[in-house]
């Protein structure tokens, strides 16, 4: 069968965003954020966007926004350039083949196919990837301010504008003791509508973390994310604690997920499309901890609008989304990038019904925020 319908140009563009405030994490403390937007035009005039974004540039993982738009550049691009755009599977079968690693670009270049060939379709992404099952999803605050009470003022704001219940606290950079005793005082600041979690991103050893968690569980905190590094420990924290576990910077796509679920390494898995590798690759994940009776919850690399959306289109679809998700990303920013933003009310993102990803870009901020200065080049056609 003749293709007729070809990815024409694959562009990658990094923008720097101001955020509202500091966001304090156990390993760096960010200012901004950058991310890699991809834009992907195919020969029906149909654009499609995917983004590669981080947390804290080489911080938290091993891959930053440059990486992002050099493997996309130099590796991805030139391998599907003139492929079939209606063969997104396909496509990314070629690129796994000639690139190794790098989880987030694939991620980016996949979410973008994918909004290309959902607005062929007519329908959103998420039709692609099994159908919704809900129109909205619960969406938890992160609060890293690295003041306690900020962060209870923050919280109280949140409260009372019905955005957010739920809130994570990002500890691991003080020591235990302070640690403990800001989760206890915002827990007690709070009413019992609130929930409590804590991520602590790997900053505790094993022997520590285990005194920790419990008295984290006498303060009041419900969950407990990714603790210590490593499998094993992990598993052995979840045997013996009396909240719940939640494993996220050990997940990085489903082979990791099956070592995971097959030493019973946490209660709840962190789903984030780019560390799993794409949307396809989550959803494998999202199988492996469903099949193993592990919760999932939707987990975020602070992804601005467009990987946010990405994720949300992906998580619409879960069963049980008990624990919610952390989509507040674009909350994050100061500024909007989208012409329409992202509606978060009721404590819920609602998704959009438009095809595709159902957003589109504002150029304006675009041309405005992209860190090598240049204006859009010629016409675009949005399908
Ligand atoms: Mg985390």
């Amino acid at each position: 069968m003749a293709v007729e319908i070809r990815i024409v140009s694959i562009e990658a563009i990094i923008l720097d965003l101001p955020t509202i405030r500091p966001h304090t994490l156990s390993m760096v403390t960010m200012n901004r954020q950058s991310m890699t937007v991809v834009r992907v035009l195919c020969s029906d005039g149909i654009e499609g966007l995917g983004e590669g974004t981080t947390i804290g540039g080489l911080a938290y993982g091993p891959e930053s926004p440059e990486g992002i738009k050099l493997t996309i550049d130099a590796y991805i691009t030139p391998l599907l350039l003139g492929h079939d755009a209606t063969r997104v599977q396909a496509a990314m079968d070629l690129v796994r083949k000639a690139v190794k690693g790098n989880h987030f670009s694939k991620c980016a270049v996949e979410s973008a196919l994918l909004d290309c060939q959902a607005r062929r379709l007519g329908v959103p992404v998420s039709e692609l990837l099994g159908g919704r099952r809900r129109e909205s999803l619960p969406v938890a605050w992160t609060l890293a301010s690295g003041n306690t009470a900020k962060d209870i003022d923050e919280a109280q704001a949140m409260l009372g504008q019905r955005r957010h219940k739920d809130f994570k606290l990002k500890i691991g950079a003080k020591s235990i003791e302070e640690d403990i005793g800001h989760v206890a005082a915002i827990r007690k600041a709070l009413p019992d509508m609130a929930s409590i979690r804590v991520d602590v991103n790997m900053a505790w050893r094993e022997r520590e973390a285990r005194n920790a968690i419990s008295a984290l569980a006498d303060a009041g905190c419900v969950l407990v994310e990714q603790p210590v590094s490593g499998i094993g420990p992990l598993a052995r924290l979840t045997q013996t604690s009396s909240i719940a576990i939640m494993a996220d910077e050990v997940l990085v796509g489903p082979e990791t997920a099956l070592e995971a679920v097959t030493a019973h390494a946490a209660d709840v898995f962190s789903i984030k499309i780019e560390q799993a590798g794409g949307l396809f690759a989550a959803a494998k994940v999202i199988a492996i901890a469903e099949t193993a009776g592990i919760s999932v919850y939707g987990g975020t690399m602070l992804e601005g609008p467009i990987g946010t959306m990405a994720a949300a289109q992906l998580m619409a679809g879960v069963k049980d989304l008990q624990w919610g998700t952390e989509f507040f990303g674009p909350l994050l920013l100061t500024e909007e990038i989208l012409e329409e933003p992202l509606l978060f009310e009721d404590f819920e993102l609602k998704l959009p019904q438009g095809p595709g990803l159902g957003i589109r870009l504002n150029e304006d901020a675009i041309s405005r925020f992209r860190r090598d200065g240049k204006q859009p080049s010629g016409l675009r056609v949005v399908g």
